[in-house]
This record gives structure tokens, C-alpha cells and sequence, in this order.
């Protein structure tokens, strides 16, 4: 049985994450022509200026390519963090990497990870804004 009723709705905090459709998971747009995949909304293809996407669901786990210690950013962002490059079963997924010390010690490329999602926070409305981020696989 679930209780979800009495939840607060939720909300993605990106429109290509997915929180209602069993496992939370990313969707992206990809080209009918060339299979090149966009996470953000585009009137054509940036590889092949086809303008046909179907909508496909990523790959949660994958591992790190790329990944940076941002030290400095806007005011309110705390820092620092790890934002990343995951390589999802062949697509490229930018997030920050979640749920460990932000040191070097602790983050490598070709690292293990998985998606997570994480609470931004809940409007007076009850209304909860989720984000996603990627975590050390289990
Ligand atoms: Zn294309």
C-alpha cells in the first residue's frame, strides 16, 4: 500500500527529470535522424538540423568522465562541490556528484556512480522542488 497521499507533491526541479514514472530517471530528446541526445528543449538537432526528437529515459548509473571541485560560486551556492561528467551507458549527463566529502580523495574518473535526487526545498504550498546529482554506486 502506498501513503503517498498524505505526501507533499513533488516537483523536478529540470524538466528532463523524471520523479513519477516508477525509479527517478532522466529523459532526454533524441534525434530521429542522427540519434545525437539534447537534455534541453531544441527546435533542431545541433548535429544535423533534423527537427524530430522521440523522448528516451538515460541510463541511472554510469561512470564519472570529467569532474571538477568548484570552490567559488553565486552567492547562495554552497560550496564547494563536485560537479561532474557522467557517461550514462554512452550519454553524457552534466551533475554535481552528491552525497560525498567534495575532495579529491573521494571522487575519480571512471568512478561508479547513480542517480539521486535530493530536496531543494518545499514552497509554503507544500510543494517540494527536487534535484538530481549523481552518488557512489552501490
Ligand atoms: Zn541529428
Amino acid at each position: 500500500m502506498s501513503t503517498s497521499a498524505d505526501a507533499p507533491s513533488r516537483i523536478p526541479h529540470v524538466d528532463y527529470l523524471v520523479l513519477d514514472d516508477g525509479e527517478p530517471h532522466l529523459v532526454a530528446h533524441e534525434c530521429a535522424s542522427c540519434g545525437a541526445r539534447f537534455f534541453d528543449r531544441r527546435n533542431a538537432c545541433a548535429a544535423c538540423f533534423g527537427t524530430e526528437f522521440t523522448t528516451v529515459p538515460i541510463a541511472t548509473r554510469g561512470t564519472v568522465q570529467a569532474f571538477t571541485i568548484v570552490a567559488f560560486a553565486a552567492p547562495g551556492i554552497p560550496v564547494p562541490f563536485v560537479a561532474a561528467v557522467v557517461d550514462c551507458d554512452g550519454t553524457s549527463v552534466k551533475g554535481n556528484i552528491i552525497n560525498v566529502d567534495p575532495d579529491p580523495a573521494n571522487v575519480a574518473t571512471g568512478m561508479s556512480v547513480q542517480l539521486a535526487t535530493y530536496s531543494l526545498g518545499t514552497d509554503d504550498n507544500g510543494v517540494e522542488a527536487v534535484g538530481y546529482g549523481f552518488e557512489p554506486a552501490t
